[in-house]
């Protein structure tokens, strides 16, 4: 066994880095169990200390694990302060009644607590229920996440839904699709027509070209190092000419014609990361409510957080709200009761900064360059995930005013954190919204 101490998060994800892919789980485990991470000391544990050096150079992988893994620490610490790049955590007070990682240990109603990770981000729960109730949502919760990306929403897979509707880009015939993933195109067509353009899942083309998806989250410095090119504009306005979800056609399920079909123009491509979360929280919504026995639950899916049911001492949920120019500490508390979703999109949750300049991961569809705002980070509270999430984005790019009148159509909730500091909030907001 190998035991290390690091002083920062920074030093243990380099020398987690070094660790065989086995030991993510001990690594992971380990964070969650031991609150030595409050003052920043991670004990990295290793069952197989000659694996380490043979596996110095497959490294790449596992580094992201750890990136994630670290931004879950923070952010589970319980101290008021949230995770370095999660736009929102879950604010809780410990209590020594409750177990420190996964059950009560008890049949009576207790704060079970899981760490994992599933579409590329960390995934924290908290659900009051017996310790038997608990782990069954656990385990049905992270088969739910999986199918969710690996079945529907990746564009890398090939195994899922997306992956195939863009690989019949430019057939007459278009792609059969789920009922839900119809629905899914529906919504966001809509708000596409209604955010005037600025929210666009037909991005595909342009998300590849900037390769988003494989910067690390939180920013690496060294761009190069983690896969990020600056593409040319004229590469950027050849994809840009790829994209614009007016050109994408839905057809219903009609009589004797099976299921709905949708149709995308040659070279176009979905991607659907900005509800990917949203769609995930409306899904497990909906297991929350099957699962009988439940009180109340708090998910984090890197940021972005649901909640369900009530506390058993009837205390409001506790989500906070990360302050973009430091996010080690949060610009306020959102005091929440009952069913929420919480949405966040900033311009320092993925990015890669390069000679000076910040590439962030919000596209702005009518530039193909990523978006030029005033806004830093934008909070939606809806009560429907896909909603939330997608709202957020277009909201960082629509900025405080259409951004403000969007919300109010949608009956949303929204927070804006400006560049210059200032808060910017719906009147509803400020009901829920405690700034610090
Ligand atoms: P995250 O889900 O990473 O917290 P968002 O919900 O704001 O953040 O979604 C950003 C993701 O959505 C990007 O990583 C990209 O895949 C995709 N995207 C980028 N720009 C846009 C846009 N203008 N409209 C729709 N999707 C976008
Ligand atoms: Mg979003």
């Amino acid at each position: 066994m190998l035991v290390r101490h690091v002083r920062s998060r920074k030093a243990a994800v380099r020398m987690a880095a070094f660790l065989p892919p086995e030991s993510a789980f001990t690594v992971d485990f380990f964070f969650m169990k031991n609150s030595a991470f409050l003052c920043d000391v991670v004990v990295v544990e290793c069952a197989d200390e000659y694996s380490i050096a043979k596996r110095m150079r497959k490294l790449k992988y596992f580094f992201r694990i750890i990136m994630v893994a670290a931004a879950a620490l923070c952010c589970s610490c319980g101290n008021g302060e949230s995770g370095a790049r999660d736009s929102a955590a879950v604010l809780e007070n410990g209590s020594s009644e409750e177990s420190e990682y996964g059950g009560t240990g008890r049949q009576e109603i207790g704060a079970n607590r899981y760490v994992d990770t599933a579409m590329g981000t960390v995934i924290q729960q908290t659900v009051y229920a017996s310790e038997e109730t608990a782990a069954d949502f656990y385990v049905k919760s992270m088969a739910l996440l999986k199918e969710l990306e690996e079945e529907r929403l990746s564009w890398r897979l090939e195994t899922s839904e997306v992956w195939r509707i863009n690989g019949t880009a430019g057939n007459e015939e278009g792609c059969g699709i789920s009922e839900e993933t119809a629905g899914v195109l529906r919504d966001c067509v809509e708000l596409y027509e209604r955010s005037d353009g600025a929210f666009d899942v037909t991005l595909g083309a342009l998300t590849r070209l900037w390769n988003i998806d494989k910067w690390a989250a939180g920013g690496l410095d060294d761009g190069e190092a983690d896969g990020f090119r600056l593409p040319s504009s004229a590469d950027v306005e050849h994809a840009l000419k790829l994209c614009g979800s007016d050109k994408i056609r839905l057809a219903a399920a009609g009589l004797g014609e099976g299921e709905p079909r949708v149709f995308l123009p040659e070279g176009m491509g979905l991607d659907l990361g900005a509800v990917g979360k949203g769609l995930a929280q409306s899904g497990l919504q909906g297991l929350l409510e099957a699962e009988e026995g439940v009180a109340g639950a708090v998910i984090s899916l890197g940021g972005s957080i649901l909640t369900f049911g009530d506390k058993p001492d009837g205390s409001p949920w506790k989500v906070g709200i990360v302050n973009p120019f430091d996010t080690s500490s949060n610009v306020g508390t959102l005091s929440l009761k009952g069913q929420w979703c919480v949405s966040t999109s900033g311009d320092y949750e993925r990015y890669v900064e390069k000679d000076g300049v910040r590439y962030h991961h919000i596209l702005d569809p009518h530039t193909g360059y990523p978006a030029v705002s005033d806004v830093r980070g934008v909070t939606i509270l809806a009560k429907n995930g896909t909603l939330s999430d997608g709202l957020s984005t277009a909201c960082f790019l629509l900025g405080p005013e259409r951004g403000m009148e969007l919300a109010e159509e949608y009956e949303v909730e929204v927070l804006f954190v400006m560049s210059d500091g200032q808060i910017v909030m719906s009147e509803g907001m400020e009901t829920y919204f405690t700034e610090f």
